[in-house]
């Protein structure tokens, strides 16, 4: 990555220091340096080159050739050429460095207080590109002449702003406004202290930020953190806060090494750490979580409106209303009406929309739980070539798409729900973007074997168009291959793919999958045994369908659910049941996390996506381990031709839950149980595959092992079992990691 990053300058004060002549040049995803100068000096030149690279470049290969001197007298750098082929590597946004902040709060420099400042080495870049090359008159910053001062620095190979392209000052760069909820500007003096102001008398504000909106108040007020869930129809799912500093962080969560790290890394994403016992932050903000979801600072505009507020924690959401794409353009008086009370907001516009990146880390490693700003359109190594230029569509939650080329697959930024048509207009004009920025034609494209999917439709149109050929992918097979990929892996593997819902080969629900294979091929060799999802997508929505289905899987009586629920509704969920009536069938881990959390009391019903597994997961970590559920495994013959799969049968656990309920054992213990019984689970059946077909890989993958206490002790199992396991590090184990496999899989296919 030597683009958008101080990288030639860099190269400038280098030639400069070893008095060599030349140039040096931006040519596609490359740098081209000629030098000349005493063979000394030359030499350590390229010694020197790839060691002290600025905080943001990084070098995959130097490859240099002997050259007949031209008689140079000065090193100079030429202009970027927009021509040419080849994997331009482009920037995410970079959090605020720490020159730029000194700048920001000191009182003598011409940016004091300045909400836009940033250099090469820090501040927007995928969020404000339009074209490639990168270069400010192909950016969101081409309408901001720059002012001889900072047109000075920008010209200056010494400076920390030569060709930083967003640069800005206050005389001549983007400016803030404070606007009230119909639009119109507020009169103020300085409108950063009165947001500031309004937040702290219990305000809902909505601020631009780096890749969209972000609504805030202050986290310590109940009454404005319910009042903004009652506004953005936003029931339970947690918010996140964002604080000042380091010292904050640790005040109110408890905070590893890695996490620390995380925090103040130049991605900033949200962090998700475990809530402190005394905490100031108000309990709506992660209702009945253990964790909360922590950023610091990352914009200059962050940093000074922590400030404006005293310092106080305020919560951070995404400037949408539910479920919708967030806010990012100047209708964002028009989208958040009714939600904001004020707008904090300015004239440098955002082209790409990117929500805040999501991470947490389990036993010292990052696991990603959201990648985006920050994270993205940086590149994932992969242990193969792809043959041809492939593009990749992912699936139709969290999405993501990717571009594979050569041993680099470009894994877009998060693009949600394709559901909502905004969203999915952005994931159309940023496959088309992202082509652009790296240089790419896709000359073939994959998608989810899902016929429904939004991007399985855009992959059937697009190929049609465009003659390219089309290869679709089965959703856990694209789980494994993703999980594969990131880690280099190459041989054949067992895969662990535990999720909510993929589309199966057999026309069912899979999500508690045990494959066998590699990115050519893959085999179901055990899977959880199928039971019914009565009402279909309801039964996501209410976790208690779930549990009567494996109580009547399990030849128990709906006794247990009895006090909960209608009569006359269990009657109707039994005949469905009994019928298969709108009652597809399931193998979903994802389910019967549902299933056991109904059970136990934990909830009946959900408003969020895996809100009922996490919130067993945290019953689960605080109590330590005791004894584990009973299942059987079986063996059936299942698909065309007939192979042999082993079948977990859930019945036995199903009446064991069923039984400590019953016997008025706690929520928690049951919990606890519950995931020692999966761990057990894996284990055992990883062991019968490792008998029967001599593997000894284990790959986990799927939005189950976003459950930090499951992969932990998974991990820990099946290493002391003698497996070599691989998890998640780079990309999220849920459908946000899916095009990456779908990608790996057509690449191994094509080749
Ligand atoms: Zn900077
Ligand atoms: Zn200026
Ligand atoms: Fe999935």
């Amino acid at each position: 990555m030597v683009q958008g990053v101080g990288f030639r300058p860099y190269v400038y004060s280098l030639a400069a220091r070893h008095s060599l002549a030349g140039f040096v040049r931006n040519q596609a995803g490359r740098v081209v340096i000629e030098v000349e100068g005493e063979p000394p000096s030359l030499d350590r030149f390229l010694a020197e080159l790839p060691a002290r690279l600025p905080p943001l470049a990084t070098i995959e290969h130097v490859s240099w050739v002997r050259q007949p001197p031209r008689g140079d007298h000065r090193f100079h750098i030429e202009a970027s050429e927009a021509t040419g082929s080849g994997s331009v590597f482009i920037s995410p946004d970079v959090a605020t460095c720490r020159e730029c902040l000194a700048e920001l709060f000191d009182p003598g420099d011409r940016r004091f207080g300045y909400p836009f400042l940033n250099c090469t080495n820090c501040g927007p870049r995928l969020t404000i590109i339009i074209r490639a090359p990168y270069d400010r008159s192909r950016t969101t910053m081409a309408g901001f002449v720059m002012c001889a001062a900072c047109r000075a620095e920008y010209d200056d190979p010494s400076n920390r702003r030569f060709h930083a392209q967003p640069t800005a000052c206050p005389a001549c760069g983007p400016r803030l406004r404070l606007l009230d909820p119909t639009g119109e500007p507020v009169s103020t003096p300085d409108p950063l202290a009165s947001f500031g102001q309004a937040l702290l008398a219990g305000k809902i504000g909505a601020v631009k930020g780096l890749g969209g909106y972000h609504l805030v108040c202050d986290a310590r007020g109940s009454a404005a953190v319910a009042e903004l869930r009652r506004r953005k129809h936003r029931d339970e799912k947690p918010f996140a806060v964002m604080v000042p500093d380091l010292t904050v962080v640790g005040s109110l969560c408890e905070v590893g090494p890695v996490e620390r790290a995380l925090l103040l890394s130049p991605s900033a994403p949200i962090v998700l750490l475990r809530k402190g016992t005394f905490s100031p932050i108000a309990n709506e903000v992660a209702p009945r979580n253990p964790w909360l979801g922590v950023m610091l600072p990352y914009t200059p505009l962050h940093h000074l409106l922590l400030r404006a507020v005293g310092g106080v924690p305020l919560v951070m959401t995404s400037g949408n209303r539910s479920d919708e794409p967030i806010a990012y353009r100047d209708d964002a008086v028009e989208q958040l009406a009714g939600i904001a009370d004020l707008f904090l907001t300015h004239n440098r516009p955002i082209h790409v929309r990117c929500d805040d990146s999501v991470t947490r880390v389990v036993d010292g490693v990052e696991l990603p739980v959201r990648r985006s700003r920050g994270y993205a359109p940086r590149p994932i190594p992969l242990p193969f070539d792809c043959p041809r230029p492939i593009l990749s569509v992912g699936g139709q939650f969290k999405a993501t798409f990717a571009i594979g080329r050569d041993r680099h697959a470009f894994l877009s930024h998060h693009l949600g729900d394709l559901d909502h048509y905004d969203a999915y207009r952005a994931f159309e004009q940023d496959v088309t973007l992202y082509e652009q920025l790296v240089g790419i034609s896709p000359e073939w494209i994959v998608c989810d074997l899902h016929p429904d999917y939004a991007t399985s439709r855009y992959a059937r149109e697009h190929s049609v168009r465009s003659r390219k050929p089309i290869l679709s992918v089965q959703h856990h097979h694209a789980h494994m291959a993703s999980c594969m990929a990131e880690n280099g892996l190459t041989e054949t593997v067992i895969g662990v793919t535990f999720d909510g819902t993929g589309y199966g080969t057999d026309g069912a629900i899979w999500g508690g999958e045990f494959l066998v294979g590699n990115y050519r091929w893959s085999r179901r060799a055990a899977h959880l045994r199928y039971v019914g999802m009565p009402g279909s997508e309801r039964a996501i929505r209410e976790p208690w369908r779930m549990a009567a289905a494996h109580l009547a899987d399990a030849n128990v009586g709906f006794g247990l659910l009895e006090a909960r629920c209608l009569q006359d509704e269990l009657a109707v969920l039994r005949k469905m049941l009994d019928r298969w009536i709108n009652t597809p069938p399931t193998s979903s881990a994802g389910r019967l996390f549902d299933a056991v959390a109904a059970l136990a009391g934990v909830r009946d019903r959900v408003t969020y996506e895996g809100q009922a597994a996490a919130e067993l997961e945290g019953l689960a970590a605080g109590v330590p381990p005791d004894t584990s559920y009973p299942f059987e495994l079986g063996e059936e013959w299942e698909g065309e031709p007939p192979e042999s799969v082993l079948i977990v049968d859930t019945r036995p656990l199903v009446r064991a839950v069923a039984r400590d309920v019953a016997a008025g054992v706690s929520t928690a213990r049951i919990a606890r149980r519950f995931h020692s019984t999966l761990v057990d689970l894996i284990a055992s059946v990883c062991g019968r595959l490792r008998e029967t077909t001599g593997l000894g890989v284990v790959a986990l993958s799927g939005g189950v092992f976003l459950n930090a206490l499951l992969t932990s002790e998974v991990c820990m199992r099946l290493g002391r079992d003698g497996f070599r396991v691989y998890r998640h590090r780079l990309v999220p184990p849920n459908d946000g990691g899916l095009s990456l496999g779908q990608l790996a899989v057509a690449a191994a296919r094509d080749g």
